[in-house]
């Protein structure tokens, strides 16, 4: 067998990445441009979508310059592509050019038309449809934001001539050079327009948003033949005729990277904030408790759906503490203090900063911290802080657990955060099941670059991707699970003392 290799790109929401991988799963070069965020009014966030192409371009040929003289092109069997999801561009098919900013994924600029959708009483379709809660996260609203804000969109859907994209879409038909408008399906599940048990476009869902059904790509398989580099992309020409075999949004990229491919294997990226998603198996769950459930990837006929949760504060409690009440000087430190005592000397703090999300769904609740008494020091607040974290993560999977029926088996972690030993520790224990830390962390990417080298053939089974994966550390629960389940009842008290606190 030749050498071969496999590029991904990771198009996140601070900056673009490139990674070379060769067979075994090793990063052979990788290269990273950030790029600028941009906040027109509060609670808004764009992205300049040429900045987007670019930077990917950008980096895809820092990793070629690193790469001159060690690997032969020839040997670069395929490009996988993996993406910050929901992020919504509107382009004319004939100029290229973008009729408006990348409406970011965290931008709030929809909030009040979902507010609308709800009181109108479309929620219950959107979720049996769509599997989503209505939110302005995904990007329905924000084409319809686009549609109805910005002339020239309009105008030139009326022309037919006007395309949407997420960001994965954006960049295959850039690369193509204009002959590739496809979505996957992972991605197509985030836009609370497609129905993720027909896996087709919901015609209702595009009337209810005033969203024309010929600007949607065409939805394909997360593995699949998405294109091939056309020639010419400046800097990247010695690429041309590279296929692109796979394409899947970041989170459920992650799940693939974490080789997650039995039902009730479960992944957590622990960052700013964490997501958490179950492989649920061909089970499309109903979540009961607002987790958002969709395609994970495809790959030929199989689908493979995922029940997802998210908290929105985690690694930022952390920076809280460092940066607003300089408590410590560093994360790491934060980690050293919380292991210098043996418990939160019954102290615990809900990170409710933004309210909380599943599955409490509060957005009135504020952060608290609750239990204190004459004897705690910054030591045992630093290990409240640290074990908010794998608390948060109890509530999710117990949810999970009780909408799919299925008993999580083992738990795998990335992300800047599971860096830590004393959390991941704290998430076996209170989890009661083994945390798994793989040594290669890029899991975003990799999974990316798995799907593509599965579709081209670099990898022949999900089998041998696994024995790719190797273990950092697995950590096994030490706390008695009597002792756990008092620490928890502690913690869901604290929670309900946190909930409803600001009036609107
Ligand atoms: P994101 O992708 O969301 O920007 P990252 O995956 O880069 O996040 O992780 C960054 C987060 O990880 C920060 O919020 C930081 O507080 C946390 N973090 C980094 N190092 C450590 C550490 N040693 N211990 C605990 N948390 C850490």
């Amino acid at each position: 067998m030749p050498n071969q290799y496999v590029l991904a790109l990771d198009q996140g929401t601070t900056s673009s990445r490139a990674i070379l991988f060769d067979r075994q799963g090793n990063v052979v070069a990788r290269a990273q441009k950030e790029y600028e965020q941009l906040y027109p009014q509060a609670g808004w966030v764009e992205h300049n979508p040429m900045e987007i192409l670019y930077s990917q371009m950008n980096a895809l040929e820092l990793v070629l310059g690193e790469i001159k003289g060690r690997v032969n092109l020839r040997d670069i069997a395929c490009m996988g592509i993996t993406n910050q999801r929901e992020t919504t561009i509107l382009w004319d098919k004939q100029t290229g050019r973008p009729v408006y900013n990348a409406i970011v994924w965290q931008c709030r600029r929809t909030a009040d038309m979902c507010e609308q959708l709800k009181r109108d009483g479309h929620e219950p379709l959107i979720k049996q449809r769509t599997g989503l809660v209505v939110d302005a996260y995904f990007s329905g609203t924000k084409i319809k934001w686009i549609l109805d804000n910005v002339p020239a969109a309009r105008e030139l859907a009326e022309q037919s001539r006007l395309l949407f994209g997420t960001v994965e879409t954006w960049l295959i038909w850039n690369f193509t050079g204009g002959q590739s408008h496809v979505t996957d399906y992972s991605n197509a599940s985030r836009t609370m327009l497609f129905d993720v048990d027909k896996l087709c476009w919901d015609e209702e869902l595009c009337a209810l948003l005033g969203v024309p059904m010929h600007i949607l790509p065409k939805v394909v398989p997360s593995g699949a033949m998405h294109g091939e580099l056309a020639q010419g992309l400046i800097g990247l020409t010695e690429l041309a005729g590279v296929p692109i075999t796979g394409a899947i949004g970041d989170q459920p990229a992650a799940l693939f990277g974490q080789a997650c491919f039995s039902p009730g294997m479960a992944k957590n990226t622990y960052g700013t904030g964490c997501f958490l998603l179950m492989n649920t198996g061909t089970k499309r769950v109903q979540s009961q408790h607002n987790l958002l459930t969709g395609v994970a990837w495809s790959l030929g006929d199989e689908i493979t759906y995922a029940i997802e949760g998210s908290a929105f504060n985690a690694g930022s409690v952390i920076q809280w503490l460092r940066d607003e009440l300089k408590l410590v000087d560093s994360a790491e430190r934060c980690g050293e203090l919380a292991e210098s005592v043996d418990s939160a000397n019954g102290v615990y703090l809900v990170p409710a900063f933004t309210g909380l999300g599943a599955p409490y769904w509060d957005m009135y609740a504020r952060g608290t911290m609750v239990g204190l008494t004459r004897g705690v020091n910054r030591a045992h607040i630093a290990r409240a802080v640290i074990e908010c974290i794998p608390w948060q993560l109890c509530d999710l999977l117990a949810a999970m657990e009780a909408d799919a029926g299925i008993k999580f088996t083992e738990l795998r972690v990335d992300g800047g955060a599971s860096v830590s030993d004393i959390m991941m520790q704290l998430q076996a224990d209170f989890s009661q099941a083994n945390v798994n830390r793989p040594r290669v962390t890029e899991t975003t990417a990799l999974g990316a670059a798995y799907i593509a080298g599965l579709t081209a053939g670099v990898w022949n089974s999900k089998d041998e991707i696994e024995q790719n994966r190797q273990v950092d550390r697995v950590f096994v629960p030490q706390l008695p699970r009597q002792q756990r389940n008092e620490l928890y009842a502690g913690w869901q008290k604290a929670v309900q003392r946190s909930l409803a606190w600001v009036e609107s």
